[in-house]
Formats: C-alpha cells, structure tokens, sequence
C-alpha cells in the first residue's frame, strides 16, 4: 500500500487538523487518542511517511527506528507509566487489515494508568 498524504495523522503532523500534543522531537509525534479506551491512551507516531510497522521495519533508517523507540520511552516517562515513574503499560500497534489498523500512519498505542486486562479481546 502507498501513503496516504491525505491521512488524518498526516494532517496532524503538517498542523491542519489539531491534537492533544504531549511530546513532540525531531523523530516522533505523540498527542491523546480521540476516542481513549483506556485512563491513560496515547498515540505515538514517526513523523515520516511510513504506512504500518512493515513499511517502517523495511524503509526507515535506523536513526528513525531508534529515534520511534526512544520516543515511546519519552512519552512513557512523561506520562509517569514507565517502570522509571509508574507502573507500566501495553505498547500496540496494529498492522493492516487483519491487524484491524484504521489509519494508514504507523502508530503506537501506549495505554496506561489502570491494568489494562488482557492481552486480546473479542
Ligand atoms: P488504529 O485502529 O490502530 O488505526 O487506531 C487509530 C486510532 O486513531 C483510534 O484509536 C482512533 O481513536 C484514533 N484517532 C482517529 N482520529 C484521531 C484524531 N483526530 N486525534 C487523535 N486520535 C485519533
């Protein structure tokens, strides 16, 4: 699949549509989720155009690769639920169709706050 420059993270990024910003580097964006399904919900995304995690394990350098993980580990501490200042959280990132990923921007859910119960529902 091809990006989608008119995708609602891609307009996000280039300022169009505004967001619940929590930390922002030269790598990632990280803002609230809309629709939050747990107490503490965030998103992470890169800021280069990578549809899923595919796309982005085979395309990105590795100084965006390290640059997405350190980013989550950023947003983790910022939000007090990493092992540093809280007491964890899941890190998901859903990937195409089966995966049930709705757009096409590479994201992580970080969620946290609460347990967060078990690891697949439905
Ligand atoms: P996924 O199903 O993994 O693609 O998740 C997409 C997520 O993006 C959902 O949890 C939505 O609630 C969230 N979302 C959609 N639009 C926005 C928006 N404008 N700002 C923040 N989160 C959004």
């Amino acid at each position: 699949m091809s990006y989608d420059n008119n995708n609602i993270f891609a307009k996000i990024l280039r300022g169009e549509i505004p967001c619940k910003k929590i930390y922002e580097d030269q790598f990632v964006l990280s803002f609230h989720d809309i629709n939050p399904q747990k107490k503490i919900h965030a998103l992470v995304i890169p800021k280069g155009k990578y549809v899923d995690l595919d796309d982005f394990s085979q395309n990105a350098s590795p100084e965006e690769m390290v640059g997405l993980l350190k980013g989550i580990n950023s947003v983790a501490k910022k939000l007090g639920i990493s092992v540093n200042t809280g007491k964890g959280y899941r890190a998901l990132a859903n990937i195409s169709e089966d995966g049930g990923q709705e757009v096409p921007h590479l994201h992580f859910h970080l969620f946290g706050g609460e347990k967060v119960g078990k690891m697949v529902s439905e």
